[in-house]
């Protein structure tokens, strides 16, 4: 089956085109993505109004582009997908109203995708991974822990009780003066700095449950800022080592929390797998290679590109729930707020 895929939850605008064979092996035939990052960059961080007007006047060029790249027609669409949330309002209308209309007028199944069920469908896309695996997203919205059991079966581990991890790292540039982004601009710092050099708190570590905290550690970075000031360029590395590390300590453990969580319930699962922009950093993608082998199981590691927000997630998501007839009617509506263990199930019990 073919799937096109629109992706519009926040400043990413994303049109894909996936293929999913009958023993359900993927094949991305196109992957456009249009950053908005220039756009909010004098911001500081991501304007709803302004996302929702680019991803207008974007969407339609990248959905002709991903159609003219997978080098399909409408007509062979087999459905047509688009995260209707959680994200911000704007953009989950632009996308889920182009959507319906391509539904309508070439008469195809709309999907209305959770866009964290895309996250943690996306490694089945390039890997031939069977149900269960443990993932762990980990993006500018969302920090989470989640059993994935199968198509539309999560069940969520832990959950960040106030920011999200790339937020932190966002923050943390921000308070320091570096360029958004923050994740790249703080690991790129980093590599220059001293991670003992600042003594900063690891919270949540040693509790049993998997759940995270970041604001602490953003305040701890804010007040030492303060401290120092002015800061050399030196004291900017060593913050952001430091913080990096105190995040790097928080991650292993609370993935080792969330992994003892996942064996309790479920068993053993098949892979630890990683997803969303964090996933791109090559500190925490060493200890997830470690974390990963120390339960006995194996890392999967989308590309980055795959990790960050793209529409072949979105595709591909569509496709996996196609393939159990789960398609939605065009009143579908948009949901800014969508917990991944309220999505819809399959009747039949999924299998790997
Ligand atoms: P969501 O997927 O939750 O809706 P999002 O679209 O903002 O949110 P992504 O595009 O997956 O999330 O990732 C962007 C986030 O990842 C930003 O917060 C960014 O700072 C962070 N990030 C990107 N690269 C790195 C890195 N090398 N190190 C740490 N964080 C990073
Ligand atoms: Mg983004
Ligand atoms: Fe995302």
């Amino acid at each position: 089956m073919i799937v096109l895929g629109l992706e519009t939850t926040c400043d990413e605008t994303a049109a894909a085109v996936v293929e999913r064979d009958d023993d359900g092996r993927g094949r991305i035939l196109s992957n456009v993505v249009f950053s908005q990052i220039d756009e909010h960059a004098a911001f500081g961080g991501v304007v709803p109004e302004i996302a929702a007007r680019a991803h207008v006047e974007i969407l339609d060029g990248l959905i002709a582009q991903a159609m003219r790249e997978a080098g399909r027609h409408f007509a062979e669409l087999d459905a047509v997908a688009a995260a209707a949330g959680p994200g911000l309002i704007g953009g989950l209308i632009v996308g889920l109203t182009t959507a319906k209309a391509i539904a309508l007028v070439h008469e195809t199944p709309l999907i209305a995708v959770n866009h964290l069920e895309a996250h943690a469908l996306t490694a089945r896309l390039t890997n031939d991974l069977p149900f269960p695996y443990c993932l762990f997203l980990a993006s500018g919205g969302h920090t989470q822990i989640v059993a994935v059991l199968g198509v539309g079966d999560y069940v969520r581990l832990g959950t960040t009780r106030d920011d999200a991890i790339g937020e932190a790292f966002d923050k943390t540039a921000k308070t320091l003066g570096l360029d958004y982004p923050g994740g790249p601009a703080v690991e790129r710092a980093a590599r220059q700095g001293d991670p003992a050099r600042f003594a900063l708190p690891r919270p949540m570590v040693g509790r049993p449950d998997a759940d995270f905290s970041l604001s602490g550690l953003k305040t701890a970075v804010r007040l030492e800022a303060e401290r120092q000031a002015p800061l050399s360029d030196q004291d900017v590395a060593d913050l952001c080592a430091s913080f990096q590390a105190a995040v790097a300590d928080m991650v292993r453990d609370r993935l080792r929390a969330g992994l003892k969580l996942f064996h309790e319930r479920f068993g053993q699962p098949m892979a630890l797998v990683a997803a969303g922009g964090v996933a791109s950093n090559q500190v925490i993608r060493a200890l997830l290679n470690a974390s990963a082998l120390d339960g006995g199981t194996v890392l999967v590691l989308p590309k980055p590109e795959l990790c960050t927000d793209n529409g072949a997630m979105i595709a591909w998501a569509g496709a996996e729930r196609l393939a159990y007839g789960l398609t939605d009617t065009l009143d579908a509506a948009p949901r800014p707020r969508w917990p991944l263990d309220s999505v819809r199930k399959p009747i039949e019990p999924s299998v790997g």
